[in-house]
């Protein structure tokens, strides 16, 4: 009954006044929560596949109005339409940074892990985003090497000098760049060579099943062969079991993210399952 008052359940409802007035309530939420400081970040680990060591972990955006949880999936959207994504991925880099800064101060040296931060294509568009991710790193006293930034296909879509600067100007800072998602998209394949991408990240919807489904193995092995042709490294989501981890690394996958590792941590309990792996 609460699910109802937030708006993450409005999905089923299809006229366009429920639509408008849906994205409304949450538009105005989502803009007092990022304001008042209710927006949480979960890390979810990225693993090599061949011999589990954590290599980093992913932060994803948590909201729960009333304690009720939305998803991403769908205030993410909401907020690249109506403009919030910039103030959201700014608080989103800077808590990334600011985690990494205290798992460090706890560790009382680097903590051994990086963090991967989303950044939205229309964030892309609408700020400065190698600035603003300059700003959060100077703010909290970590470099930039500790950081992987996840885009999606449709953020290398247009103005290609553009792009390729505003990704020059992000690798300059010492981060490494992940095309998110990949195979779900529209990449011009002869770009993407251009572009400084070091790791390209295998959608789930081609890894879910992959066991029993010829094509999708057909599928992955083509991308790891042209990741491997681009010399770039490769992340397959939506790792679940154990059989998949290895069919995958025996396929030449590098790192492998999902629940056989584990689900999304809050930022105390990764610092703890980071602990507990290297102890
Ligand atoms: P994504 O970037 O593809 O993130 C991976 C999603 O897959 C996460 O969902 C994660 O919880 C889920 N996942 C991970 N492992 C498994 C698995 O083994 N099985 C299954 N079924 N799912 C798995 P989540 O957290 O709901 O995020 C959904 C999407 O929302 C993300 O997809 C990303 O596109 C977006 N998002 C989340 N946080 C942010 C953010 O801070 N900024 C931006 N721009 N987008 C974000
Ligand atoms: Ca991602
Ligand atoms: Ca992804
Ligand atoms: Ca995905």
């Amino acid at each position: 009954k609460r699910a109802k008052q937030t708006g993450d359940v409005e999905l089923y409802e299809r006229s366009s006044y429920d639509i408008v007035r849906t994205h409304f309530g949450i538009e105005t939420r989502l803009r007092r929560a990022i304001e008042n400081g209710e927006m949480q970040l979960a890390f979810q680990p990225i693993c090599d596949l061949s011999t589990g060591r954590i290599i980093s972990f992913e932060s994803l955006a948590r909201w729960a109005p009333d304690d009720v949880p939305v998803s991403p999936v769908d205030f993410i959207p909401v907020a690249e339409e109506c403009g919030l994504i910039v103030p959201l991925g700014r608080w989103a880099m800077d808590a990334a940074a600011r985690t990494i800064a205290e798992w460090d101060a706890q560790a009382g040296g680097p903590c051994g892990a990086n963090v991967a931060v989303n950044i939205s294509a229309i964030q892309l568009q609408r700020d400065n985003v190698p600035a603003m991710v300059r700003h959060a790193l100077e703010t909290n006293g970590v470099d930039g090497n500790r950081f992987t930034l996840e885009l999606t296909e449709s953020a290398i879509i247009g103005d290609p000098d553009g792009i390729s600067k505003t990704l020059q100007a992000l690798k300059d800072l010492g981060s490494r760049l992940a095309m998110d998602d990949f195979g779900t998209g529209y990449s011009n394949l002869a770009y993407l060579q251009r572009l400084p991408i070091d790791i390209l990240k295998i959608d789930r919807s081609f890894i879910t099943g992959m066991l029993a489904d010829r094509d999708k193995v057909a599928i992955v092995r083509a991308i790891l062969s042209l990741a491997q042709a681009l010399g770039m490294q490769t992340t397959a989501e939506g790792v679940e079991s154990n059989d998949l981890a290895q069919t995958l690394a025996a396929l030449g996958c590098t790192y492998g993210q999902g629940y056989l590792y584990s689900q999304p941590l809050s930022s105390a309990a990764a610092f703890d399952y980071l602990a507990s792996r290297k102890a």
